[in-house]
């Protein structure tokens, strides 16, 4: 049944409305009741979860959603999801799944080569781009260190070697946070400069470099959220080298690009980082949660992470999942992954990263044309900015464009101007759902104009 009802759900969307019907407060009584004394059956319980919660969900998967950076859940992904879910595993070794450890290493190994990202590298298989950055920043916090003689996981943090963090002024607020988590302070960290497009400047990072005094720690980006550039890895990385500082990249979504010959030139260098976040949720579809944590040293990453860190196994020995993340109980989320690209291989990921980035031109071409509509960003990858003339006219179409529900940009801020974000990227896209998101916006800015 839960099947029959998950499969209707998802033939529903994209012919029924994109934004949620109800509010937070209309969703929490429905649910909120005192737990009852007797046990209720099984069928009953599901079919009652999937009709209470219906009108709460919002439009996620569907082709017409552009809000935030969403990936779709691809069907096949979510079919060896509930395969996870039916086998129950608690992945964290090798010896206890053997089916798992072995899925989530090759999938972990075909992402590297689609990356282009060193063989060699570790990867965690985690929950997202979040924990991803957090994990990579232990594990070069770990390497940092290590080379000034101190051991943080068993000294840790007070007293240590003091390292400096530089990050681009226009970060995602995600690495930032990352920082806090891994000891670093978030508002210890030093901005550097960008220039118009949320790039870091190579000749302010070379001024902030000149002022450390102590190998530093750069966190760079491959994809902006809001205009979806890229640093100029291929000048900075080096930089950072011969300073003896390491390098991560939070590529949640923009890393991806490097499955396209023709636009990886924005990715140049990146190959030169130390550790690199990545999502499987956004670009590659993956049912939430997935992401990857890649750290060049594999022993670094082991080490912040597993206490068997000081006598690592190499990897052909016996691939332990929980040696690479913060947890030893787990899900097998890596499965999902190998299910997708699979399925998709070279061929169909290619194809999907190039049409979201087309489309996303596509979106900015068309209402470039349209008086009264700003395009803010060069598009260069699946993301697209737009404002209106003041911040109170943006803020009324996105509201009435929202209101309508038949596609779903979402709001966003950028250079202290309210924006409207449309993010390409839902597996199902095509160009008539782009269409329809460039008609539904102009017919509302012509409605309220
Ligand atoms: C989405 C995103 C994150 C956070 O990743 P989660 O998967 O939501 O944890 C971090 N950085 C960037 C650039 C992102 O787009």
């Amino acid at each position: 049944m839960a099947a029959d009802l998950a499969v209707g759900f998802r033939a529903g969307v994209g012919t029924s409305r994109v934004a949620q019907a109800l509010r937070p407060d209309d969703v929490v009584s429905r649910f909120d009741a005192p737990l009852a004394e007797a046990v209720a059956p099984a069928a009953e319980v599901i079919e009652r979860l999937a009709q209470d919660a219906a009108d709460g969900l919002h439009g996620h998967p569907s082709a017409r959603f552009f809000g935030y950076v969403c990936g779709g859940s691809m069907p096949v992904g979510v079919a060896a999801d509930h395969l996870v879910s039916a086998w129950g595993q608690n992945s964290p070794s090798s010896w206890h799944s053997p089916a798992v450890a072995a899925l989530e290493q090759t999938m972990s190994r075909w992402c590297l080569e689609l990356l282009c990202l060193p063989p060699e590298s570790g990867v965690g298989v985690v929950t997202g781009a979040t924990a991803a950055n957090t994990q990579a920043i232990m594990a070069d916090r770990h390497g940092l260190l290590k080379r000034r003689g101190w051991d943080v996981e068993a000294q840790g943090l007070f007293g240590a070697p003091e390292f400096p963090v530089l990050i681009g002024a226009d970060a995602h607020k995600a690495p930032l946070d990352r920082l806090r988590h891994a000891g670093l302070g978030a508002d210890r960290a030093i901005r550097v400069a960008t220039d118009d497009q949320g790039r870091m400047r190579t000749d302010a990072l070379d001024a902030a470099l000149a002022a450390c005094d102590a190998p530093p720690l750069v966190v760079l980006q491959a994809g902006q959220i809001n205009t979806g550039a890229f640093d100029p890895f291929g000048e900075i990385i080096p930089l950072v080298h011969d300073r003896g500082g390491w390098v991560h990249v939070d590529g949640a979504f923009g890393l991806w690009l490097q499955v396209v010959p023709e636009l990886r030139e924005m990715l140049d260098g990146v190959e030169q980082a130390d550790s690199w976040a990545v999502d499987l949720h956004k670009w590659s579809s993956a049912p939430y949660d997935a992401g990857l944590c890649i750290v060049r040293d594999r022993a670094a990453l082991v080490a912040s992470m597993s206490a068997r860190g000081a006598y690592l196994p190499t990897a052909s020995e016996h691939w332990d999942p929980s040696d690479s993340v913060m947890a030893l109980s787990g899900r097998a989320r890596g499965v999902p992954s190998h299910a997708i690209l699979q399925h998709l291989r070279k061929t169909g990921l290619r194809e999907l990263v190039s049409r979201h980035c087309r489309l996303a031109r596509r979106v900015a071409e068309r209402l470039s044309r349209e008086p009264g509509i700003e395009v803010l960003n060069e598009v260069v990858s699946n993301q697209v900015i737009l404002a209106c003339r003041s911040d109170a006219r943006t803020e009324a179409l996105l509201a009435e464009v929202q209101r309508r529900g038949r596609v779903y940009p979402s709001h966003g801020e950028w250079r202290g101007r309210k924006v409207i974000r449309v993010s390409v990227i839902n597996y199902a896209v095509q160009e008539e759902d782009v269409d329809l998101l460039v008609e539904e916006i102009i017919s509302a800015r012509r409605g309220i104009a």
